[in-house]
């Protein structure tokens, strides 16, 4: 028998441009697990020192985990260990605070989504 049989046929690697839908790459929050595409997801990339910044071009190398777009999630995933596991390290909490830090930032400069929440006071 020959051994030399390793031409197994390979489906999708043709490069052909059809007319498919376009992919929409589908993230999934670390802390509530929704996975969306509509929301938007913040990346959060673990550095070269174990440590954790967030990556708002996408684009930086590196173990990466996702935050929604919700208030309720950076609270959790600067308070408990769970983006520490996402990300296989251990953050301080010097960089969980700089995280948090962000949130409240972005989330600051944003009109409230549904105004008749407010008056909730941290
Ligand atoms: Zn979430």
């Amino acid at each position: 028998m020959p051994a030399t049989a390793t031409n197994t046929p390979k489906t999708g690697k043709a490069g052909k441009k059809g007319p498919r839908p376009r992919h929409v790459p589908q993230r999934t929050c670390v802390v509530c697990r929704d996975k969306t595409n509509k929301r938007a997801l913040f990346r959060i990339v673990r550095t070269s020192d174990g440590q954790a910044e967030v990556d708002l071009t996408g684009r930086k190398p590196g173990r990466g985990a996702y935050i929604c777009d919700t208030p309720a999630c950076w609270e959790r995933a600067t308070t408990t260990s769970m983006l520490d596991h996402a990300l296989k390290t251990e953050l301080t909490q010097e960089t969980k605070n700089a995280l948090r830090s962000f949130a409240a930032t972005i989330f600051a400069n944003r009109p409230a989504a549904n105004e008749e929440s407010k008056g909730e006071t941290a």
